[in-house]
């Protein structure tokens, strides 16, 4: 086995030209015959890192997974690639189970899925032993750690591979990184010596972008309304957030539902369908959804409320963009989500070390939210990844803060959180600086201090953007034991007595808005035309076939064919992600929607019908075959070649016309005073040549200014 092979049957059954970065260096330590274990992020690929040892050995791959409603979905995809894949689990019956069992008899499976808690059962193991394993793959390989929080224990017993068949290589992958996990990960499975394999964690196809949470709901609709038809999730605290929310998008006519742990069984489930099958365009759901689902066109994700740490926020936008298509996230965060986190971690603190631990990472999350410098640093730095550069891809890089010299400002806010004696919250403290009338002001008598409306000539809004920073500076502390309220540090005082210069980001305000998000239909491009076509495309073969659209063909595969436009075989076969198998099976109907398309829209697109036949002839058809294909008379396509020539575009003419050819009709046109009709020539040449071939031979001659008398 060598990569020639491996990369060979990427292209073929997999339709991919390259592999991604590790993918080939886990592959060939799998030829190898080493033990391997693999960090890699959610739609970091790590699939194929095993797919394709199974494919290229003899023998069959067996792949424990933990997931049996992802198992049917990845066995679909292989087969739908022509890969000789089944799964073993409870949810097949005994009938069924006994299929498969004499398939891998028989020596026919490449692949076989198990659940863990069927491949430690009893009377698996003579069974398996009766065929040659080449590989085994332990997907999801963290559930194996008792620390992490998927734990399961059937996976601890998998030790038994390992004596059981020293030779076969063990290949270990997840996308949780800690060391911890790692480590017993390799002590759990007995792995031997195993190379590991960390990949970057970073998912440069998400963009990162942070909000204040006001009118968090309009802020959305309006999300929405610019993100038509694209899939997405919105992950909030509560069950009953879920649904407020869920109910509200209905309202404006959004195709949203609810999605959380109270719903029962059979509607969680039928939610979860729809979304995967692209009948429900966005779920609102608890952090209880995304665990079982592959869904690879989610294209984004809003966090309605803050998450109580960075692991959990990295791995919830992480279900975005699998596909590796630019897909967008979206952060709200407000100071009352965090004063909601503390109460909860203190009410349930059962241990004070614990505790603080839990407080650290809600402060980190935090200071992700407020950062003023590139997010995706702040966020890779936190997984102990080595990223220095500016992302490009996140709000605060898109949008550089700018500064400006703020201390009056702070000292106006520290000064009244002074005189205010540490006894107010963000609120109030911004009532005092704007000289609010309201009458719980007053009855503490709060008109009375020196910097009672000291701040009048900024907006609430502003002010809470200036004192956020000053928090987040240290010049303030919000006191989260003492009813949030605000308190002077160390840092304030040379504020405050000393002039010190404090700079401060300035403040845009946000453009004037129309009272509510208007649902406007968007314009479509032509190519986004063309994509929703072949979408929608994508989407009935998928009801037909059961499964769900993405495994037909990717977001990715859809919007290179768009680019490509591909509209013969050779060319189809060019676009990544098709393999040989899928061309087979749906090869023709995205030809013909792409063709249908361009017949219909080539003005649109900017081109000509003559165009098309054009990319056709370009693409490997000849002349014959453009005319079958697109329903045209053949002497239509030969005047099509012949204009375009004239106007002098790059035809490959004397494919079709050779030297001879152009002599005689040459000859022929000498003698003429008139060249205006094919006929006299036809007829002087004794009706030898065909009229196509001598409207060619006549463009040629226009062209390169043959023809004495024209
Ligand atoms: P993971 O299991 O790590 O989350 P997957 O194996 O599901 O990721 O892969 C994520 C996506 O990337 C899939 O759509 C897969 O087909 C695609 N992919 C994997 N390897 C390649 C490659 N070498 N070239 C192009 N696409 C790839
Ligand atoms: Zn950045």
């Amino acid at each position: 086995m060598n990569v020639r092979t491996a990369k060979k049957a990427l292209k073929k059954y997999f339709g991919y030209d390259s592999f991604r970065p590790m993918q080939q260096e886990i592959i060939e330590a799998i030829y190898d015959n080493k033990d391997s274990l693999v960090l890699m992020p959610t739609g970091g690929g790590k699939s194929i890192c095993y797919q394709i040892p199974a494919i290229t050995m003899p023998g069959t791959c067996v792949v424990v997974s933990p997931l049996i409603s992802l198992m049917k979905d990845q066995v679909e995809g292989l087969k739908s690639n022509g890969v000789a894949a089944e799964f073993l689990n409870s949810s097949l019956s005994m009938a069924d189970q006994r299929v498969v069992e004499e398939q891998l008899f028989r020596g026919e499976l490449q692949m076989l899925y198990v659940s863990p808690e069927k491949l430690v059962s009893q009377g698996f193991l003579p069974f398996l032993k009766k065929r040659k394993i080449n590989l085994f793959a332990i997907d999801e390989a963290h559930c194996i750690s008792a620390w992490g929080h998927d734990f399961r224990p059937e996976y601890t017993k998998l030790k038994f591979l390992k004596k059981e068949f020293p030779d076969v290589p063990i290949v270990a992958l997840t996308a949780t990184a800690d060391k911890t996990t790692r480590q017993d990960i390799q002590a759990q499975l007995g792995l031997d010596e195993p190379g590991l394999f960390i990949a970057s964690f970073d998912r440069p196809n998400l963009s990162l972008e942070v909000r204040p949470g006001r009118q968090r709901i309009e802020q959305i609709i309006d999300f929405i309304y610019s993100h038509q038809d694209q899939p997405g999730i919105i992950y909030c605290l509560s069950r009953k957030s879920t649904e407020k929310i869920a109910e509200k998008l209905q309202q404006k006519g959004i195709n949203a539902i609810p999605y959380h742990a109270g719903l029962g069984d059979e509607p969680r489930a039928r939610a979860q369908e729809d979304f995967i099958n692209d009948k429900v365009q966005i779920i609102v759901a608890t952090i209880a959804f995304g665990m079982g689902i592959d869904k690879s066109n989610v294209r984004w994700i809003i966090h309605y409320n803050l998450p109580k740490n960075l692991e959990n926020y990295y791995q919830e936008i992480g279900r975005a963009g699998r596909d590796g298509v630019a897909s967008e996230t979206l952060l709200f965060y407000s100071y009352s989500d965090v004063s909601i986190y503390k109460d909860i971690l203190a009410q349930n603190a059962s241990n004070p070390q614990h505790l603080e631990l839990q407080m650290l990472k809600l402060d980190r999350m935090l200071q992700f939210a407020e950062a003023s410098f590139c997010r995706r640093q702040i966020l890779l730095t936190y997984f102990g990844e080595n990223f220095q550069e500016n992302c490009g891809n996140c709000d605060v890089c898109k949008n550089p803060p700018k500064y400006f010299d703020g201390t009056v400002i702070a000292q106006k806010a520290l000064s009244a959180v002074y005189r205010l004696k540490g006894q107010v919250g963000m609120n109030v403290l911004i009532d005092v600086l704007r000289g609010s009338q309201k009458k719980s002001i007053y009855e503490k008598g709060y008109q009375n201090i020196k910097t009672f409306g000291a701040g009048r000539d900024m907006s609430n809004f502003e002010w809470q953007f200036f004192i956020t920073q000053l928090i987040n500076t240290g010049y303030l502390e919000v006191d989260y034991v003492d009813r949030m309220n605000l308190k002077l540090t160390e840092a304030s005082m040379p504020v405050l007595f000393q002039n010190q210069e404090v700079p401060l980001v300035k403040f845009v305000p946000k453009k004037k808005k129309e009272k509510a998000p208007k649902y406007q239909p968007v314009e479509r491009s032509p190519e986004e035309e063309l994509f929703e076509v072949l979408r929608q495309l994508r989407r009935s073969i998928a009801q037909e076939r059961g499964i769900p659209p993405y495994l037909i063909f990717s977001d990715a595969t859809l919007h290179e064919m768009v680019r490509m436009q591909p509209m013969t075989d050779d060319h189809m076969l060019q676009v990544s992600g098709v393999s040989q198998r899928k061309l087979h099976l749906f090869g023709n109907q995205f030809k013909e929607a792409i063709l249908e398309f361009k017949n219909r829209h080539f003005r649109k697109m900017g081109g000509t019908s003559y165009g098309i036949s054009l990319e056709l002839l370009n693409q490997g058809l000849n002349l014959k075959q453009i005319a079958e294909t697109r329903s045209l008379a053949l002497g239509t396509v030969y005047s099509h070649m012949a204009s375009l020539y004239e106007e002098g575009e790059d035809v490959p003419i004397l494919r079709f016309i050779n030297e001879q050819e152009i002599k005689a009709v040459s000859k022929v046109v000498d003698k003429m005073e008139e060249v205006d009709k094919l006929k006299p020539i036809y007829e002087a040449l004794n009706g030898e040549m065909e009229y196509n071939k001598i409207r060619l031979v006549l463009a040629y001659l226009k062209k390169n200014e043959k023809m004495l008398n024209n």
